[in-house]
């Protein structure tokens, strides 16, 4: 799975994990990162390899290893620091995910449908397209639903297709409490988080009416401040885009490490693109992320001149 991984990646990754061990398939899951805590309900996410924290064990299992699935990622550069590793890696590489402009030639087989709702739906396809329906247990559709529900922004994009909710009335009819599911993705949070999210919204997002855009910045000492987590700020970018008008969010974060952006639209103004061109990232039409190696203000000031340079756009 991608770094920082998402409820999609360690769903997807999770489902896919215990289907494989009811074949009686040897199965290891590694995230090249940590992960948010409300991941860590999900069946078998404790057996989860944080390759940052063991890279000498990541690495021992990559070697020994005939198959390596590759999920909610379509560049090797997504892994971080086991990208390297990815790459030499002899035995046979399998892509599963919707992203878009895959780099091929990275994997022996694979699919990469941005038409596909999630990497979770993609799973579930796998299964069900290899004949094993009857394995999809409590614990499997629990990992995918989680999944699709947090990529469908829980079913409101129009990713959110028929065949995506006739798979979910399928995945219920395994037996699992989706309200439960729900809170432990959204209901989970510390209070810190929440005074955070107040705080940044009231302080740290600018409105560009005049764009139709709005861009929350975030600085290093806040999340020092406010004792931010990994996934504690996932969802703070859509805030934005319940203003009437406003068409591109972008959040832009100091995580010190790195500067970490995120952008989402509504409509036909493709942040992948946007993402692509200005921020040394990807995603989807309609969420994308990037990085930057510049300061906080630089990179705001780089998006601000790339939002004036698609005005024309966004008007
Ligand atoms: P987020 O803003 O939640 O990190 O990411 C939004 C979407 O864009 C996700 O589907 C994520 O996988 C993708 N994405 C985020 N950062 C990058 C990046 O640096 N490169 C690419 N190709 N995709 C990214
Ligand atoms: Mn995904």
């Amino acid at each position: 799975m991608h770094q920082k991984p998402d409820a999609d990646a360690m769903g997807s990754s999770l489902g896919l994990f215990h289907f494989l061990q009811q074949l009686g398939h040897s199965a290891t899951v590694i995230s090249p990162t940590n992960w948010a805590d409300w991941l860590k309900w999900m069946k078998g996410c404790e057996k989860v390899i944080d390759y940052e924290l063991s890279p000498e064990r990541g690495n021992s299992i990559l070697d020994d290893a005939d198959w390596v699935f590759c999920l909610d990622f379509n560049t090797l550069s997504r892994t971080r620091k086991m990208a390297g590793r990815l790459n030499d890696f002899r035995g046979t590489k399998i892509l599963i995910d919707h992203h878009q402009q895959p780099q091929s030639e990275s994997f022996a087989y694979g699919i990469s449908d941005t038409s596909k709702s999630s990497t979770s739906e993609m799973v579930y396809d796998f299964i069900v397209a290899a004949g094993h329906d009857d394995k999809i247990d409590k614990d499997i559709a629990e990992c995918l639903y989680a999944g699709v529900m947090a990529d469908t922004g829980s079913f409101r994009f129009s990713s959110a297709t028929a065949a995506v909710h006739r798979m979910v009335a399928d995945l219920k009819d395994r037996g699992f409490d989706h309200s439960k599911i729900h809170e432990n993705l959204f209901d989970n949070f510390l209070e810190n988080r929440l005074r955070f999210t107040g705080y940044v919204l009231q302080s740290r997002m600018d409105i560009y009416y005049e764009y139709n855009a709005a861009l929350i910045s975030v600085p290093w000492k806040d999340l020092v401040k406010y004792q931010i987590k990994t996934g504690d700020t996932e969802g703070l970018v859509n805030y934005p885009l319940t203003i009437q008008g406003i068409k591109l969010a972008a959040l832009i974060i100091d995580r010190d490490e790195e500067i970490k952006c995120s952008f989402r639209s509504k409509g036909n103004f493709d942040v992948n693109v946007f993402a692509r061109t200005y921020f040394d990232g990807g995603g989807h039409s309609n969420a994308a992320g990037g990085r930057s190696t510049d300061s906080l203000e630089q990179t705001v000031q780089r998006f601000i001149r790339a939002m004036k340079e698609n005005a024309s756009q966004l008007q």
